[in-house]
């Protein structure tokens, strides 16, 4: 080797030239094929860092996707899914692509109205949409809001939750899923606004309004780690969805209703249609029917997608007993299989569950808690019970607490 070449070292790394495979020059500086690699790497990385950053949602889901997604977690509510579906893919497909926001024509944001039962999957089907996206998902109950100034929670107390959500990210959370539950209980009462005015219901509509437009608000951190020098963190509610829901007792009479008279002249047969116990009636609904419930005008137009969700029928429930991934039946199988049982639920038992749940009219709301609490005994004796294969809950055990039929491993002698 020439005195030259032992002279070439890599700037970074201080290898010589014989060390390393190649070496490249340049004035004055030389770099090896090793430190090469390095620095690719870790610009590779800043890159995607950074390309992660600006986009940590999903944007790319079609709305086939989004709602095959949600066939996988919810239970019937094909209506309300295929609405949700494509509202959330506009409204993420706005925020993607900025580049659109300046013209005339701004997109406007898609806030959801979602009507229906207690215990029919309004919640569930809003929280299940935010884990699709991978954005963050609060939950705010209308009935704790004041308007400002009184007694209660402000309204900014939901970006404060939503904020807790994204973990004190602001950008995040600046995109993230608001659900609203029982809208409808803020609702101003009584057909006519100037008899029975409910003042405080309709202020509170009105604070809303502000948020549910978007706007930038200064919200208290609630215990934020990130930044505890500051009082208030400004949030933009822009890109926010808010999900409203509410049951909305009361409304399937006044849809009825319009739908009744707007069909004058039809026989009776089709005024059987518009009976106000279908249980399909919500997904006939309009915005003058909010409107008349009490909902002001100006809310109605910034939530202009509107969905009604059926009452769950025996067979959906019995369904959202098995089918869900994360079902609960599936659950206790799991837990079973661990102590080396298989769990068997025979039909007529799982029936009993949904009727009992029924009776309480909570919706799917109450088939977990009824089955706790038939399983309670179970699960307490089964871990100290030897060789048992298959455990098979009868009807039996749900109504009265019967033991359920254990079926024992042959044990060779
Ligand atoms: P609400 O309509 O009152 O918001 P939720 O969505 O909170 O009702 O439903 C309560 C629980 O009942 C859910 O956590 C879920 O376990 C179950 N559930 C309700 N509706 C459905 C459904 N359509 N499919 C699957 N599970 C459901």
């Amino acid at each position: 080797m020439s005195d030259e070449e032992k002279k070439i070292r890599c700037s970074f790394c201080g290898r010589s030239s014989h060390e390393v495979s190649s070496m490249v020059a340049g004035p004055s500086v030389y770099i090896c094929d090793q430190c090469i690699t390095d620095a690719s790497g870790i610009v590779k990385n800043d890159l995607s860092q950074e390309k992660k950053i600006e986009q940590d949602f999903r944007s790319d889901l079609k709305p086939v996707e989004i709602k095959a997604y949600l066939d996988e977690y919810v239970i019937d509510q094909d209506e309300a899914k295929k609405t949700l579906s494509v509202a959330v893919y506009n409204h993420y497909k706005r925020i993607a692509n900025p580049q659109f926001d300046d013209d005339d024509s701004e997109i406007e944001k898609s806030n959801i109205v979602l009507l229906g039962p207690t215990g029919s999957g309004k919640t569930l089907l809003a929280r299940t949409l935010a884990g699709i996206i991978d954005v963050p998902f609060s939950i705010a109950d209308a009935t704790a809001l004041t308007e400002a100034g009184y007694v209660g929670e402000d309204v900014e107390s939901i970006l404060s939750n939503l904020l807790q959500a994204a973990d004190y990210d602001v950008a995040r959370a600046e995109r993230g899923i608001v659900y609203i539950d029982e809208v409808d209980k803020v609702a101003r009462r009584g057909d006519n606004p100037s008899i029975t005015r409910d003042v405080s219901g309709e202020g509170v509509q009105q604070a809303l309004l502000k948020i549910l437009e978007g706007t930038s608000a200064n919200v208290p951190p609630k215990g934020g780690r990130k930044h505890p020098e500051q009082s208030f963190i400004t949030i933009n509610t822009k890109n926010i969805l808010f999900v409203c829901g509410g049951a909305f007792e009361g409304l399937n009479e006044i849809i009825s209703r319009r739908l009744s008279s707007s069909s004058m002249g039809f026989t009776a047969n089709h005024m059987d249609k518009f009976d106000k116990d279908d249980p399909q009636i919500f997904t006939h609904v309009e915005p003058e029917d909010l409107q008349k419930y009490g909902l002001i005008p100006e809310l109605i137009g910034r939530i202009p997608i509107i969905s009604g969700l059926e009452e769950l029928s025996e067979e959906a429930m019995v369904n959202i007993l098995l089918k869900p991934k994360n079902a609960i039946i599936k659950q206790y199988q799991k837990l079973f299989r661990m102590e080396g049982v298989e769990l068997e639920f025979e039909e007529e038992a799982l029936k009993e569950v949904v009727r009992l749940a029924l009776k309480r009219k909570t919706g799917a709301r109450g088939l977990r808690s009824i089955l706790e609490r038939s399983m309670l005994d179970i699960m307490f004796t089964l871990p100290t019970m030897k060789n048992i294969e298959r455990c098979i809950i009868t009807k039996d055990t749900i109504v009265s607490s019967a033991p359920p039929i254990y079926k024992k491993r042959k044990v060779s002698a």
